[in-house]
């Protein structure tokens, strides 16, 4: 059978171009960057080189770029690194409802350590309002942290507003950026915060690799133990590989926001109307808002999500329904309940995300099969009265 692969917010495959930069990174670069031999010297050079090329998809100085193994490791620093450096005893930290694990489970660490954390919640669209993080603000608050990109949704979040209001409050500010990071530009100078995630295989880089970005004199204590690596912000000896293989797929993925972005925008649009067209009883989640090219969330009333995905699964398809298996039981995505969706509907919801690999063809041979999935599940359901 041949496969298509819809699950790109997932994963995405090892690029040809990182690959081409990654294989002789492997055989020939083996040294330790902290050995000043030849060995050492070398991978020290092109781990500086790949530290040069993803500055540069972020729009930062190099020394501002921090290695590390990926977003959850990116998330955890910036948010457990900046809030346990700070000195105050009174400490209050805000975020929203709709973050990834990588950021509310840091945050739940730091309740349980005493510091206050306020989840905001967002509107119907998938978006924060920023009045709602000014409305948040207190004496005490250290932090803010809200995503560039929803993972599950694909909404973009008002960054640069609220940026201005950390900076008014005096509040540093972490943007969890990786799903944005080679789906959108990215400057982080002139979105204005001082910490931003990004990991390698959301942008056709290998599983174990991302950076974290840490604005020049931003206080942030390591959260881990061991020598002095990455200017003392992350310890253990480089993944030189991996940071090269990141630093190319930062360059490919800026090559890359054009076109190529328009393209995938357009078959992600065709995609939607076709699935609205052919298929009664379903609508777009977030659509209202502004959303990365690649991403759409519909619901499908009266359907499971994960019935869908073993039933498109079968039919050679690979898409994600952004529940999560808990002791057990299906609960529905905490994203789609935070916008408001019954837990009906939020567990009737996928998530298709689109990529490099998928065309035209492709994407009316999905139509297809969901029109059919959909039909063939409703037949079954109990609670599906419309069809
Ligand atoms: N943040 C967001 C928004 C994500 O989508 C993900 C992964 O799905 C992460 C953080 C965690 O990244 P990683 O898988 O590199 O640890």
């Amino acid at each position: 059978m041949v496969r298509h692969y819809f699950d790109h917010n997932a994963t995405t495959p090892v690029s040809t171009e990182v690959l081409e930069v990654l294989l002789p990174a492997l055989l020939e670069v083996y040294g330790n960057a902290s050995s000043i031999h030849h060995f050492g010297q070398l991978a020290k050079q092109r781990l500086e080189m790949a530290r040069r090329e993803t500055a540069s998809l972020l729009h930062c100085d190099p020394r501002e770029v921090v290695f590390l193994s990926g977003g959850t490791e990116a998330d955890n620093l910036a948010i457990l690194g900046s809030v346990r450096s700070h000195p105050a005893s009174e400490k209050h930290v805000i975020t929203t409802t709709i973050e990834h694990p990588a950021v509310l489970n840091p945050c739940r660490q730091l309740e349980r350590e005493g510091v206050d954390v306020t989840y905001v919640r967002v509107g119907s669209d998938g978006v924060v309002d920023p009045r709602e993080i000014r409305s948040a603000l207190r004496p005490d608050t250290i932090l803010i942290s809200v995503m560039h990109a929803n993972n599950e949704l694909g909404t973009i979040q008002p960054i640069q507003e609220i940026a201005a209001i950390a900076h008014d409050a005096g509040v540093l500010f972490h943007v969890d950026g990786v799903q944005a990071a080679g789906k959108i530009p990215v400057d982080v100078r002139s979105l204005g915060v001082d910490l931003y995630s990004i990991s390698g295989h959301k942008l056709h880089a290998p599983k174990g690799i991302g950076a974290l970005y840490v604005k020049n004199g931003t206080p942030l204590n390591s959260i881990q133990y061991g020598g002095r690596h990455e200017r003392e912000r992350r310890p253990g000896t480089e993944n030189v590989p991996g940071a090269v293989a990141l630093g190319r797929a930062t360059a490919v993925a800026v090559e890359n926001l054009g076109a190529e972005s328009a393209r995938i925008a357009s078959l992600r649009d065709k995609l939607e109307q076709g699935i609205l067209a052919h298929i009664p009883s379903c609508g777009v989640n977030g659509q209202s808002s502004p959303r990365t090219p690649n991403t759409t969330n519909m619901f499908f009333d009266g359907l499971e999500g994960e019935a869908m995905v073993i039933s498109l699964d079968l039919k050679g398809f690979a898409v994600s329904s952004g529940s999560a298996c808990s002791s057990g039981a299906v609960e529905p995505s905490h994203v789609l309940l935070a916008i408001g969706l019954s837990r009906e509907r939020a567990r009737a919801s996928l998530r298709f995300s689109l990529g490099h690999s998928n065309t035209e063809e492709q994407v009316d041979a999905l139509i297809d099969a969901a029109a059919e999935s959909a039909a063939q599940l409703r037949k079954l359901s109990p609670t599906y009265t419309n069809a």
